[in-house]
């Protein structure tokens, strides 16, 4: 697998505005919240330098990040890591025994490729490959 940097770090929040106080500490503004329906949550991004925290909205009872903010609470919830030919990344790991959350990459919020390992994999951590 090529990485090439940590293109974000997801951070699941219970309260819609806890991007306020990130905002008001960082000095930064979120981008607009976009719904990713196929998860059943929304999104904000807050851009520094050439990375980004990925704020999670769960909207749906029965989303992952819902579940996951049940079970241990708010907070970093996966690091997304940028990858060179996706597919192949893909096809490597699952040669080495890791599985994925799903079969395939699948378009996400912001229209990149991406598939999570599934944590069973890595002892809990939950990463996110993206290509763009
Ligand atoms: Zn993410």
């Amino acid at each position: 697998m090529k990485a090439i940097r940590i293109d974000h770090i997801g951070i699941a929040v219970e309260k819609e505005g806890v991007w306020e106080t990130i905002a008001e500490i960082l000095g930064i503004r979120p981008s607009e919240k976009q719904k990713v329906e196929s998860e059943g949550i929304s999104v904000r991004f807050l851009k520094i330098g050439d990375t980004r925290i990925e704020l999670l909205y769960p909207e749906d009872e029965n989303s992952t990040v819902k579940k996951f903010i049940e079970k241990r609470g708010p907070g970093i919830h996966h690091i997304a890591i940028e990858v060179e030919d996706l597919e192949k990344c893909v096809k490597e790991l699952r040669e080495k025994g890791f599985s994925t959350v799903g079969e395939k990459p699948v378009t996400g919020a912001e229209g990149y490729r991406a598939i999570f390992i599934h944590p069973k994999s890595t002892q809990g951590v939950l990463l996110e490959l993206i290509e763009k």
